[in-house]
This record gives structure tokens, sequence and C-alpha cells, in this order.
């Protein structure tokens, strides 16, 4: 059954005209959930939703505008600026908030006037992180980006044989995920210098990004009772960018045998806005394995799965160095790919996630692993496009990057874009390395 409905016509406009300009990433087709304050003010952190330039705070517009009972006791967590009791929320209900929201919003809707008090510019506003994440996973999901990665590390034995059979995944840090626009310290921790015969206590000298896309929990399961596929897309909330800071020469050192730890938990950044699941309706796609491959076992496959599982979205990193910051030079991008080419989908991610009985919460946060494309300039981190450090890219003024120096903004941008649909964008996530801390 398509969801697709009036909230998804590109012809509709919004009477804040910002929402109307075609470049804009927030058009009324999109209405992705936030949490703000008033720059400079100590009030407490609201829901918000981003209307082009302007947020609607949900604080307000719940009291000002006029809805109807039912939709006025949904607003009420969202009015309290408690938006993971929002996400608990049954599918149904949550939809029915957006179609509220959007029929207010609508050019010509007879809430403009009371609803003009609850808006605010984005750009007096300082964003948070959009809810409580209680649990944060790392999946893996990025063929290309493990082929690539695996070669480096294992250049005999690149992709690992449960690869195509199991969503690989590992248990990331919630306590340092933090929203677009702030810095990263560039850590401290052990490496092994080539050829050395003991490791040495440094600040780490390869530090990277990753491009992912991160998927927000809606309501969760009773640990013990896994999640079917058949029901995965109603436990799914939204999506906002998400970059996995990566120190690739502690990681090398520490990585086995269990895997990613300190050269990961420091820093996660993610975009401010959570674009929902209803918003990306017009972009979902078939999904398939390759005819090659191992195709899923069935507790990850469906229908609706292999009909409608994949989401096209446009995914790029832009980089601006200190120097190309100081001579107002713009970012440059790095490279740009699409999140089709995953090798798992969202609702494969989170089956399996609970599928031994594991009970996912309303907010966790799932991370796809990096999104690379299948060509070499589509590396989503710098340890692909730098081949582990033997090649270094230069800059439109001429600078040169094998990893990531201080002073460096990395900036993952995204955007949904089809035939038919209105264009769905998903902000920025951006963070500025500083220095690491003396020795
Ligand atoms: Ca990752």
């Amino acid at each position: 059954m398509s969801l697709l409905d009036h909230t998804h016509n590109p012809a509709a406009q919004s009477w804040v005209a910002s929402a109307n300009a075609a470049d804009t990433d927030f058009p009324l087709q999109n209405l992705p959930y936030g949490l703000f304050r008033r720059a400079g003010s100590n009030e407490n952190a609201r829901v918000g939703i981003a209307i082009g330039d302007q947020i609607l705070d949900l604080h307000l517009a719940a009291s000002a505008g006029r809805w109807s009972s039912a939709v006025q006791v949904l607003l009420q967590p969202l009015a309290d600026g408690d938006l993971n009791s929002f996400m608990a929320q049954p599918a149904a209900q949550r939809r029915q908030v957006r179609h509220a929201l959007f029929d207010a919003l609508l050019a010509g809707s007879k809430q403009q006037s009371a609803l003009t008090v609850a808006l605010v510019p984005q750009a007096k506003a300082q964003m948070a992180v959009p809810c409580r994440i209680g649990d944060y996973t790392d999946f893996y999901t990025g063929i290309h980006h493990a082929t690539t990665v695996g070669k480096l590390f294992r250049p005999d034995n690149p992709l690992l044989p449960n690869y195509k059979w199991v969503p690989i995944g590992y248990h990331g840090r919630s306590s340092s995920i933090g929203v677009s626009g702030s810095t990263v310290r560039r850590p401290l921790g052990q490496l092994m210098p080539p050829g050395a015969e003991a490791p040495v206590r440094a600040a780490c000298k390869r530090l990277d990004h990753e491009l992912e896309l991160g998927l927000f929990v809606a309501g969760g399961n009773a640990l013990g009772e896994p999640i079917p596929m058949a029901e995965a897309d109603d436990h799914m909330f939204g999506v906002t960018l998400l970059n996995d800071w990566s120190a690739r020469d502690m990681q090398g050192w520490e990585y086995q045998p269990l895997g990613p730890f300190l050269a990961k938990n420091f820093a996660t950044t993610i975009s401010p806005w959570i674009v929902s699941m209803d918003a990306l309706e017009p972009f979902r796609s078939a999904f398939a394995h390759p005819a090659s491959d191992p195709q899923p076992l069935p507790y990850l496959d469906s229908d609706k799965n292999r009909g409608e599982g994949a989401y096209e979205i446009e995914l790029e990193v832009w980089l601006q160095t200190e120097t190309m910051r100081v001579a107002g030079e713009p970012a440059t991008r790095l490279m740009r790919s699409n999140f089709k080419h995953a090798y798992w989908t969202l609702a494969q991610m989170l089956t399996h996630h609970a599928s031994n009985g594991c009970n996912l919460q309303p907010g966790d946060l799932l991370g796809t692993g990096t999104q690379s494309g299948p060509e070499a300039n589509e590396g989503g981190s710098m340890l692909e496009l730098s081949l582990g450090g033997k090649q270094s890219l230069t800059l439109p003024n001429g600078e040169t990057r094998s990893f990531l120096a201080d002073g460096d903004c990395i900036s993952l941008r995204a955007y949904a874009l089809k035939e038919g649909a209105r264009r769905i964008g998903f902000g920025e996530c951006s963070a500025t390395i500083v220095p690491a801390p003396q020795l």
C-alpha cells in the first residue's frame, strides 16, 4: 500500500515564503524535527520543525494554533520538548501530526496569523542533539567502502565471507555524539609507528571522516521479542546525516580482535534535523542483492523490502581548510555518492539488530556505515580517497591532504531528488577539527 498522499504533492506551497525557494532543504513536503533554543537564551530546549529558513516552535505552536483534540494530545510531548515520547507513538499517529502541520503551513491556511508568532529564524537558533540517544550502533552497509578498506587492512582478503550474509555492526558510544556546528578535538591514543617494536602515545596523525546516514528508532520492542521485517518500517522514525570521526592509526593498532573502540568513540557528529520516513516516502526504490550473491535469509527478506526497501539519497562531503576560510574561499566538494548503493536496507539493519531479542528504544541511533560509491573518486572517507595515505589530494588552492588537518571543517550534505517529487534536503552536518590536548 502506497503511503504517498497530499503532503507529497510537489506543487504544494507554504505561506512561509522561504519554504517555496527551489533550492531550500526544507520545503513544506519535508517538515523535519529538531531541538533548539534561541541563540543567547537559556530557555529550555524546544522541539521545532524546519520550514524554509524558519523553525516552527512547537511549544508555541501547540498553544497558539487550532488543532483537533486528537492532534492536540499528540502535540503535547512536542510542546514539552520531549521528542522521544513522540517518537514512541505508532506510525499512523506520527503521520497524523505531519498532516496537521502540513495543512497549517500550507498557503491559504487559516492558521497563518496564529502561527506566525511561533516562527523563529534558523539564523537565530542554536541547535542541539534532537533527542535522548540511549544507544548508538554503527553498521557497515557500504560495500564499496568495506571492499576498499578491507583491501588496505587485508590485501589478500578484503571482504570477509560473513559480509554478504549478515549486516555487520558494532555498538558505538552515544555520550560523544554532537550536533553540527561543534568542534571535534583530535584524539590522543596508542599508535604503532611503521617498523617500531612498541607503540607510542601521541596525537592521532590519520584523522578521518566517514560519510553516513543515521536512522532514529521510533517505537521500540520488548526485550526478547524480535521485530519482523513486516513491521520494521513502523519502528523507523527518520534519518539524519552522520559523521563517524575515525582515528585510522589508532584503529589499525587496536581493532583486532574486537573491532573499533577508542579510534571511533571520541566524537560522532549528526545533522540537527531528523527527516521523517514519511518525507522520504517518494524516494523509495527497489532493492536486490546481485543474483550471483547470497540472497538474504528469510528473516531479512520481504516483498516490500525487495519492492521498495532502498532509499535514493544523494550524499556529498565538502572540505574547507583553515587557509581557505581565512582567504574567504568556499568549501570544495571531495566526493558524491548515493545511499542506493548500500548492501543492506534500513529495514534489514533494524530487523537484524532486534533479531536476537535485543530491545531497541525510541531515540536509539543506527548508523549506516560509510556510503562510498562504486568509483575510486567516490570514497566516503579520506582513507579511501588517499588509498590509505599513499596518494594525497590536491585542493583548488594548492593545499594537499591525505588525512585531515587541524582547522579543517568537514561538511556532509544530502538531498533526495526524484522526478515528480519536491526536493528534500537534510541540512548540514559540519564540524571543525581543533588540536589535540597537550601531552
Ligand atoms: Ca562507521
